[in-house]
């Protein structure tokens, strides 16, 4: 007997279609949008020679239109402050409250007092002079683009004085020398990388000075035998030379928040030395929405208002109005959902740990100690102490997978040859999820 060739047994298009639509309960999919999800779906059956059609093959070509955009994920990586996972997790009220606030049309750019058109930056600074008693403020995409606007505004055309131990990367190919290329100003390195005095920035004026550059080294330590200008030391310079002080923070933690001790200055310390901008990122320690937050001189702010660049970087509205509101619940509730995890008592973790493995007896899960981290580019290396489950009886990888492409996913690591999941960065209202979750993936990675 002949095989028989598999691409002749594909269904035709108009059975895919219907398997398509039958997938999409609830949704109107146009004729046109059906067929074409029809011939993916074809396309991968060619591809692998089959011609049935799976739930995964469906997942995979209508699962976004069912499920748009990214999903829920419990993060169970221990990394509270995760690129990948979304960087500080937004808190749900705040995030309502904006939404409530700019769903429709809103006063984002008018002055509703003099009917004129105003800067959509003027929400956020009126709160953050009253909040933080700096003289302006102004907000970006993320603070990566505030670092690019500011070097433009203040430092274009002219020299931009660093310490050579300060001249960082960030990641993903964000290094300070080419950003400051790309905003056409010129480097000027001094010091070494261990040590920098202030008159190693004295020296440096010439002319052409545009400004004094000072960055928080937030992703690494440089120890020993080291000497660091302070940023009141630079200001005093900045003011005797008349030259503008930028301070890029990073990380930017607020002293009104409720948060554990941690070897980072607060953002209040660094305004008391009043430099020109301060620069801070809102999903960072900040725990926010993303954004690139500058606060400073009124002269210095009005500059970047005015920069053409600040047209590509803006903000917009529903960002704004979050991190509005988030502020304001930032110095009243002094919480936010970041702190809470990054405060929880080990005791807690333990027993809610303990549950968890008490519900899913079949995975046999081992509860032990161990650290989570804040991560995110935010003290990478300050480690928090937490309590792990691990897993044995199933195959790491298997069980990983499972997990991963569950409803919702869980992301978890493996570590000499278990999986691990740690609750340093699992919200306690996640855990009942999580328990469903680790019953489902228990049962899929073994079939
Ligand atoms: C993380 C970081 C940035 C960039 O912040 P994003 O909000 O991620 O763009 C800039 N400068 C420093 C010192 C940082 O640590």
């Amino acid at each position: 007997m002949k095989d028989p060739d598999p691409r002749a047994a594909i269904p035709p298009v108009n059975d895919l279609v219907e398997h398509i639509r039958r997938a999409c309960p609830g949704l109107t999919l146009p004729h046109e949008l059906a067929v074409r999800a029809a011939r993916l779906l074809a396309a991968r059956l060619r591809k692998e020679n089959r011609f049935q059609v799976t739930e995964s093959d469906l997942e995979a070509v209508v699962g976004p239109l069912r499920k748009p955009g990214p999903a829920h994920v419990i993060n169970a990586t221990g990394i509270l402050l995760h690129t990948n996972q979304g960087r500080a997790p937004l808190d749900r009220e705040t995030v309502m409250a904006a939404l409530d606030d700019v769903a429709g049309y809103t006063n984002l750019e008018m002055n509703l007092k003099t009917g004129k058109r105003g800067h959509r930056d003027v929400h956020f600074a009126t709160l953050a002079r009253l909040i933080w008693d700096v003289e302006d403020a102004t907000l970006v995409n993320n603070a990566a683009a505030a670092v690019a606007l500011v070097l433009s505004a203040v430092g274009g055309g002219g020299e931009t004085v660093v310490s050579r131990g300060e001249l960082i990367e960030i990641g993903g190919s964000f290094r300070l020398p080419d950003i400051m290329n790309l905003a056409g100003t010129t480097l000027v390195e001094v010091g070494t990388t261990n040590k920098t005095k202030p008159d190693d920035y004295a020296d440096a004026v010439t002319e052409r000075t545009a400004c004094f550059l000072k960055t928080h080294t937030s992703n690494y330590r440089i120890e020993g035998f080291t000497r660091e200008v302070t940023i009141a030391e630079l200001t005093a310079l900045g003011r005797k030379h008349k030259i503008p002080v930028i301070m890029d923070l990073g990380s930017g933690l607020s002293q009104s928040l409720e948060f554990p001790e941690v070897p980072e200055p607060f953002i209040e310390d660094y305004l008391k030395a009043r430099p020109d901008l301060l620069i801070f990122s809102g999903d960072k320690l900040f725990g926010g929405v993303q954004a690139g937050i500058i606060l400073g001189a009124k002269a210095a702010i009005q500059k970047l208002r005015k920069h053409p660049m600040m047209r590509m970087l803006r903000c917009d509205k529903l960002s704004i109005s979050i991190a509005c509101h988030q502020l304001v619940r930032t110095v009243t509730v002094k919480q936010n959902p970041f702190s809470r995890l990054a405060s929880t008592e080990i005791a807690e973790l333990e027993t809610r740990a303990e549950k968890i493995a008490a519900a899913v007896p079949e995975l046999a899960l081992d509860v032990f100690r161990d650290q989570g981290y804040i991560g995110g580019g935010s003290l990478p290396q300050e480690a928090r102490p937490s309590v792990c489950l691990s897993c044995a009886s199933i195959k790491p990888d298997a069980l990983a997978f499972a997990l991963r492409t569950g409803n919702p996913p869980v992301v978890g690591y493996i570590r000499e040859e278990r999986f691990i999941l740690n609750m340093a960065s699992v919200f306690p209202e996640e855990d009942e999820m999580l328990i469903e979750a680790l019953k489902a993936a228990s049962h899929a990675a073994r079939s």
